[in-house]
């Protein structure tokens, strides 16, 4: 995605390219030491059973609190990070972090962590995250790996075996942002997913209407022949949870159930379901 033979590519100069590049260099730099300086942090958002209303699991998000820039969105700097290679360290970092909270929850409450590709690619991948499931007491059959479509471009055979491996071990795996990509089944076909994420831009947008809801049906229908969960992505409104819990999905994430969250504040959402209180709806908008 640099900026490349896009429709810009006649312009000699651009100085908002120059701005970006600068950014780019800055994130890169501090990012290296952003852990150290305790500037990043794992917040948490839940995705919910769309029939009981309860929390099933929790999505880790990072967050980065720079002290001049403010908050910088995962979009802005996991690219650099995966450009950079810093996405090892950062990934290695987040996935302990998140376990180490998700330990504490109750045993039937999951753990996503979301994963890139040049994570899967470093030797010894899969036996890190298992050291780390390990170092934070929790079981793996409590973790799941969100990847995208993106990992299977590359090098299949290794992404095969690094989630055979981990399969083996009792961690589950879904597909995240399905709808955005090649959207191939033979993914679905040949790799062991337990979930589908189906994309926000199905549940919300300008593309939204009698298509996107059939896709979202198609999608569910065959999720539930393969015994695999839905996951709709982006629910924002009560019409839009509505709507795909209609059109079939299990799961449900987005801000009408709640935001990421700290860590403290996912607990108290477990603590008031477990007193038979109301979800965190709305709790943390
Ligand atoms: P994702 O894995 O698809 O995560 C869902 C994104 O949608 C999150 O953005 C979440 O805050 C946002 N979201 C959730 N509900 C709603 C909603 O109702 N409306 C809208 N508009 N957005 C909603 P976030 O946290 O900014 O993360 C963006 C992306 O950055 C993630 O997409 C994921 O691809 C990546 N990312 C985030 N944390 C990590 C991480 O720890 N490791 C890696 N490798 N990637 C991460
Ligand atoms: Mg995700
Ligand atoms: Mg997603
Ligand atoms: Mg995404």
């Amino acid at each position: 995605h640099a900026k490349v033979g896009g429709r810009n590519q006649l312009r000699f100069f651009d100085p908002s390219m120059t701005r970006d590049l600068v950014r780019k260099k800055e994130i890169e730099t501090e990012l290296r030491s952003a852990i150290l300086r305790d500037e990043l942090s794992i917040f948490f958002q839940p995705i919910v059973d769309l029939k009981t209303g309860r929390i099933r699991t929790f999505e880790a998000l990072v967050r980065w609190f720079h002290p001049e820039k403010g908050e910088l969105r995962p979009d802005e700097f996991i690219p650099v990070a995966e450009e950079t290679g810093v996405i090892i360290t950062l990934g290695n970092w987040i996935t302990a972090q998140a376990a180490k909270a998700a330990a504490q929850w109750p045993d039937d409450v999951t753990l996503a962590v979301n994963l890139s590709p040049l994570q899967i690619r470093a030797p010894g991948a899969a036996l890190g995250i298992l050291n780390a499931l390990r170092d934070a007491g929790l079981p793996p059959h409590r973790l799941e790996l969100e990847v995208t479509e993106s990992l299977f471009m590359d090098d299949s055979e290794n992404t095969a075996r690094f989630m055979q491996e981990l399969s083996a071990a009792g961690v589950n795996f879904a597909l995240d942002d399905f709808g955005t990509g090649y959207s191939s089944l033979g993914y679905i076909n040949n790799f062991p997913f337990k979930k589908i994420k189906v994309d926000r831009s199905f549940v919300s947008g300008p593309h939204i209407g009698r298509k996107s809801d059939a896709i979202i049906r198609a999608v569910a229908e065959m999720g539930s022949t393969l015994e695999m969960e839905i996951v709709a992505e982006g629910l924002e409104t009560v019409e839009q949870v509505q709507a795909v819990s209609a059109a079939g999905c299990t799961l449900g994430q987005g801000y009408y159930f709640s935001r990421a969250v700290p860590d403290f504040l996912a607990a108290m959402l477990l603590a008031q379901e477990r007193d038979g209180l109301d979800t965190g709806k709305r709790l943390a908008s």
